[in-house]
Order: structure tokens, then sequence, then C-alpha cells
């Protein structure tokens, strides 16, 4: 059965063009990165094309091949702002496989040895604290 077009609603389209708040960490012409609002670790950041692409499935592979390269970089940035031991990098496709948001995006999660992830969407973390977060990654982003 082929997956549903995608929907121009969905909250990160809404994100993308500033008609909804976000703790943005970095922007280009490409991609937009910012904090996950329930966070499976301090420091979990999202990075999503600004092109429409439902999930991996229905993607360009032009822009998939632009789009890795913003999660890297936004990797190492997050790895080195917060000192993880390692990175959990996640992308879930339709609800079966565990997406709830229905435009692409990749999850950044940082960790630490002996430090258990969190459950997915369970558990909103404070603004500042995701304030305080988003400033140290976006400061490291600009050293990469
Ligand atoms: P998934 O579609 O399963 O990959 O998960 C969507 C992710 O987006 C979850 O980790 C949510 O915590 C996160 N999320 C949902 N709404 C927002 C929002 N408004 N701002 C930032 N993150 C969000």
């Amino acid at each position: 059965m082929p997956a549903p077009a995608y929907d121009e609603t969905n909250i990160f389209a809404k994100i993308l063009c500033g008609e909804l708040p976000c703790h943005k960490v970095y922007e280009d012409d490409v991609a937009m990165a910012f904090m996950d609002v329930m966070p499976q670790a301090d420091g979990h950041v999202l990075v999503l094309p600004k092109s429409p692409a439902r999930n991996i499935l229905d993607a360009d592979p032009a822009m998939l091949g632009k789009l890795i390269a913003r999660v890297q970089k936004i990797a190492l940035a997050v790895k080195e702002a917060l000192a993880a031991d390692g990175l959990t990098i996640l992308q879930y496709n339709e609800p079966a496989g565990g997406q709830t948001v229905f435009h692409l995006h990749f999850h950044i999660i940082p960790r630490w040895e002996d430090v258990e992830l969190r459950p997915h969407t369970r558990a909103p973390e404070k603004a500042e604290v995701l304030e305080a977060l988003r400033a140290k990654i976006a400061a490291a982003i600009t050293q990469i």
C-alpha cells in the first residue's frame, strides 16, 4: 500500500516556516536542527530537511546526500559540546516504524557510558534546560 502524501500541516512544517517556535541550533539552505522537546537524553537534537519529505522512503536522494552531511556536522558538535562518549542516531519511518511526526528527521542523541536512553516521546523537558543545551551546541557548531 502506498504511503500517504506529505502533510503540509505537520508540526515540523510549521516550525520550518516560523509558525511555531523551536530551540534552534542550526539552519542553512538545506536543513534546520533544533532541540527535541521530549529528549531521550540531554542534548537530543533533531535534524530535518527544509524541503518536504514524509520520511526516508519518499525523500529525494540528492537531498539526502546533502542532509546527511549536516547530520554529521551537528553530531560532531553535539559530541564536542556535551563531552559525550558516543552518539545514537535514529530515524523512524511510518507509524509501524515508530514515526510520530511526518516530516523526515534524524535524531542525534548524545550518549555517556552507563546512562540509559529515556523512552521515546515520553517526558517534556523544561524550556530553560533546552535553551542552555541549545546554546552550548549552537556555539560548538560554529567551530566545526
Ligand atoms: P519520530 O517521528 O518518532 O521520529 O519522533 C518525533 C520527535 O519529535 C519526538 O522525539 C518528539 O519528542 C519530537 N517532537 C515532537 N514535537 C516537537 C516539537 N514541537 N519540537 C521539538 N521536538 C518535537
